[in-house]
């Protein structure tokens, strides 16, 4: 299945992706476009290689085989900094925020990398606008923060790099519904404000409802590649993956 973009640039293109933990095939033969502007999801079971796909992008594991192509240019192989610097940042999984430093400090590290450090103070306010419970706790410690404020750090962290393309794992992991229903909300807006998003999520209800597409992993093969809205109806994709 294909899609009429054939004519569009995209921003990030993996071809033909493989990745190893030493003999441990993770990710086999993935292939994956997100063109500018959308909110693509990648969905799959435990150890589909979800997080593994997200990692390799972000040049903390490097692909066995295939390429990774963003903008146009080349990046794997590159460091993770120079990753950055191109526009791509990661709010990892599992709130890996820096405990010990308030919040108003992580999220002046999440800038640190950027090229241009004007706007900054601008760009502090988007975020606090986005997640006004952060600002309420601006000088607290994040790593006294609840599990869900801790999540919207790391989100709000990563939007501080500016970045072209963002890309989320698990952002609603261990959230109450309510808080899953904010994140996912805040998801959109960060569209509308003209990033363009990588979304991995086992909800993958919650997360085809915000996405334009899916790929849906499993054991580190692509299944079924297609529009968001027509996977969420789709009989077998709920049967395996929706619960239903
Ligand atoms: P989950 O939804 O459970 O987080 P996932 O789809 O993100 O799963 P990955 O974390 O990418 O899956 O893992 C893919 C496979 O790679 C799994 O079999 C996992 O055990 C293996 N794996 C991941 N990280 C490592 C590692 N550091 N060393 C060895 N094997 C790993």
């Amino acid at each position: 299945m294909s899609f009429a973009y054939a004519d569009a640039e995209p921003l990030l293109a993996l071809d033909d992706l493989h990745v190893s933990y030493g003999n441990i095939a993770a990710v086999k033969g993935l292939t994956l476009r997100v063109m500018p502007g959308e909110i693509v999801t990648l969905i799959g079971s435990n150890g589909a290689g979800k997080s593994t796909t997200l990692r390799t992008i972000s040049g903390l594991q490097r692909p066995r085989r295939g390429t990774i192509t963003f903008q146009g240019k080349r990046i794997d192989g590159l460091p993770t900094h120079e990753i950055v610097r191109l526009g791509i940042a990661q709010a990892p999984e599992g709130r890996r925020i820096f405990p010990r430093m308030s919040v108003r400090e992580n999220l002046e590290l999440g800038a640190f990398l950027r090229q241009d450090q004007d706007g900054l103070a601008a760009d502090q306010d988007y975020v606090l606008t986005l997640f006004p419970r952060l600002n309420e706790r601006l000088e607290q410690k994040a790593g006294t923060m609840s599990g869900g404020e801790q999540q919207m750090l790391a989100v709000a962290r990563a939007l501080m790099a500016r970045p072209t393309l963002l890309l989320l794992d698990e952002p609603s992991m261990g959230l109450a519904p309510v808080l899953v229903e904010l994140i996912f909300d805040t998801i959109s807006r960060i569209r509308e404000q003209g990033t363009t998003v990588l979304l991995v999520e086992q909800n993958a209800l919650a997360a085809l409802g915000v996405a334009d597409r899916a790929y849906v992993l499993e054991s580190g093969h692509l299944k079924l590649e297609g529009r968001a809205a027509s996977l969420a109806s789709d009989p077998e994709i709920a049967k395996a993956y929706l619960g239903g």
